[in-house]
């Protein structure tokens, strides 16, 4: 036996028994030739207490342990001499007086203190080390809870838990593929799933009635703090279900969460907003309903202003809409730039506005202003001394977004939800169906082509009314964070077929991509919906985290690489040749000013015409034109970065990017 307890066990009671324990060296203090060593393991610490005269051979052997050493220690339990208890530590009033030592295992020189602040990459580069923070120890406990009470929950409601395939086919869901090589088929590929969407559905077809999986899904994005290229959904799929019953069925789910998680209690019903009530009211599909500052709208009011401005908007079909930034008419110069910087980048032209000070309303735009104008505004944003108010006048969505985004941001600066412990569940409903994408030329599913209309909007499908069709789909929202989207999907051949038109999939690709869907309908497919939550984002804030990489064991950086096990990493030329794969030359470049090469693979065939005019810096730092014959050899040995013989800065060197392929 290892150890009689682990080190978060001995207490008073406990003096004078014997007790072994075993763990890391959290910390050694030398007190004179008296060795107090922190024991400690996933459950908590306990003083070990060396001295000399008790056992001087095991007190000597305690002087060289070093910090994260495993060790083992049998002893009996103590009371720690008076005025020396720890209160901080449930182990405090007692420590270990050992008569053995046992090194299980030592530590090399740390690459960085478990206790200070360290950088990201660092601690992920050594992540099994970095795991030992108790914090991050907390955190996948608080995620094994929250998994277990979510198994725990749907199985008590007839949810089977089913595995569905990694390898597997394309599912449009808005992200780019991971692809993966079929060897046994050359040039083919699987895909990795997005969400198990058209598995879940199939399982429907198949009878299951009640799905549920805690799923990996898989999306090429660029990522952001809480992103990540693989993250983890709680995956839920019911037939015959109208959305009250997944509703209903995700709040049971996450009050049992947060109940096992937390000790919290989470009120339910949840209120429901439609997806216009939530825009229109707070500038987002996501609202944080934990502070006020609704936007009001005053369209009326301005339609026949002398404020030309907001008349012709107006008159274009636009909104005037405007929030109260309570106490906020201090604003400093930099902040107006800032609030400004935010309207724009959300689409407003300017940022229109007027603070409140000293019993007057300060703007250029006032005079321009009727009385009955001014007492709407005063009246609908209950204006007070101090005040300032935002405009926002633009077509509805551009209006309601900058307004929106500017509430966020004063809501951050004056500390509005700063240590608030409210719970502000929430559903969106009513989301439109569809959104035309300028850029492309096409219309894209908002949630995903699966998804049903409104039975209400249908007519409007072969009125081809596309932008004003509503979709049975619904978001739950926790304190202006997404947690969860689904959807009553579509279950009729037809219907699926024509949305797939509608997404501009002509007939034949139908069939390569759906082709399995679409016959599966045929089949008896019964009336279907579900919902997906991210595990990831649910647990950060349930940990009270900002970033997803704390609560996982293993992320990526924001490049997407794992720094521990360097992964991405190159592939051997024999794995690439039983799949058929050729990479194309590598070739050596950097953004000019930046120190990092990148590995970029060159397309011979683009390059050779441009050879003559590329250039490379020489040892005086003067650009030359490349050797032809040198730049061959290069290509040809693919060497590594800090081998390159000839580096080429891009933006210097290459006068075409077409000729390279991000490596
Ligand atoms: N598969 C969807 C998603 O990942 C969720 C759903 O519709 O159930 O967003």
């Amino acid at each position: 036996m290892y150890r009689t307890q682990h080190c978060n066990a001995l207490r008073a009671a406990d003096i004078d028994r014997p007790a072994t324990l075993a763990g890391w060296v959290h910390s050694r203090r030398d007190h004179g030739g008296v060795i107090f060593i922190d024991l400690r393991d996933r459950e908590g610490l306990t003083q070990v207490v060396f001295r000399p005269e008790e056992n001087a051979e095991v007190a000597q052997a305690a002087h060289h342990l070093r910090d994260e050493d495993v060790i083992q220690v049998a002893g009996r339990v103590a009371l720690r001499l008076p005025g020396t208890e720890n209160p901080k530590l449930a182990t405090g009033d007692v420590e270990l007086v050992p008569s053995s030592l046992t090194i299980l295992n030592r530590a090399e020189v740390l690459p960085f203190p478990l206790d200070g602040e360290v950088n990201e990459d660092l601690r992920l580069t050594y992540r099994y080390f970095d795991l030992r923070r108790p914090q991050l120890t907390r955190n996948l406990r608080l995620r094994h809870r929250v998994t277990k009470a979510t198994r725990d929950y749907l199985d008590g409601q007839g949810f089977l838990e089913i595995e569905t395939p990694i390898l597997s086919k394309s599912t449009p869901e808005g992200a780019r593929d991971f692809l993966v090589p079929s060897r046994l088929l050359p040039g083919q590929f699987y895909a990795l799933p997005q969400a198990p969407q058209q598995y879940k559905q199939l399982l429907m077809v198949g009878g299951v009635e009640k799905y549920f999986q805690i799923a990996k899904c898989f999306r090429d994005e660029d990522l952001r703090a809480d992103r990540q290229p693989e993250f983890t959904q709680i995956d839920i799929e019911a037939s015959f279900v109208r959305p009250d019953d997944i509703y209903a069925l995700t709040e049971g789910m996450l009050a049992s969460i947060f109940q096992a998680a937390r000790g919290l209690e989470v009120l339910t019903p949840f209120p429901r907003l439609t997806y216009r009530e939530a825009v229109g009211t707070f500038g987002s599909d996501k609202p944080d309903r934990r502070f006020g500052m609704q936007l009001a709208d005053f369209t009326d009011e301005f339609r026949e202003s002398a404020f030309k401005l907001f008349r012709g908007i107006i008159e274009n079909g636009g909104v005037v809409k405007a929030i109260n930034a309570k106490g906020f008419a201090g604003i400093t110069i930099g902040q107006v730039d800032e609030m400004t910087a935010i309207a724009k980048t959300f689409g407003a032209k300017g940022l229109a506005f007027i603070k409140i000070e000293n019993g007057e309303w300060k703007s250029p735009i006032v005079k321009f202003f009727s009385e009955a104008e001014k007492s709407a505004l005063q009246t609908k944003l209950a204006l007070e001394e101090g005040d300032l108010i935002f405009f926002g006048s633009d077509k509805w969505d551009i209006a309601c977004e900058v307004l929106g985004r500017l509430r966020l941001r004063v809501a951050e600066i004056q500390g509005l939800t700063k240590d608030s412990e409210q719970l502000d569940f929430l559903w969106v409903t009513d989301f439109p169906l569809l959104q035309f994408d300028a850029a492309e030329n096409k219309w894209n599913a908002v949630h995903h082509p699966f998804t049903r209309p409104k039975a209400e909007d249908l007519p409007l499908l072969d009125e081809k009314r596309y932008g004003e069709m509503r979709a049975e789909a619904y978001d739950v929202v926790l304190n202006g964070v997404e947690i969860g989207g689904g959807s009553i999907r579509i279950h009729e051949p037809e219907l699926q077929a024509k949305m797939f038109a509608v997404l501009g999939v002509n007939e034949e690709d139908q069939q390569i991509m759906f082709g399995h869907l679409l016959r599966a309908f045929r089949l008896g497919a019964p009336p279907h919906g579900g919902i997906a939550l991210g595990l990831d984002r649910l647990v950060m804030l349930i940990c009270g985290e900002e970033s997803i990489r704390e609560v996982m064991a293993f992320p990526k950086n924001n490049r997407g690489q794992d720094l521990m096990s360097q992964s991405p990493s190159a592939a051997d030329a024999r794995q690439l040749r039983d799949l058929g794969i050729r990479l194309a030359d590598p070739i050596m470049t950097r953004v000019p000013g930046r120190p990092k090469w990148r590995a970029l693979h060159v397309i011979p065939d683009r390059v050779r015409p441009i050879l003559p005019t590329l250039h490379q810096p020489g040892a005086d730092g003067i650009l030359s034109h490349v050797d032809p014959f040198r730049f061959g050899e290069f290509v040809s040995s693919q060497q590594p970065i800090e081998d390159a013989v000839l580096p080429f800065p891009r933006g210097l060197g290459f006068p075409s990017d077409e000729a390279f392929q991000s490596g």
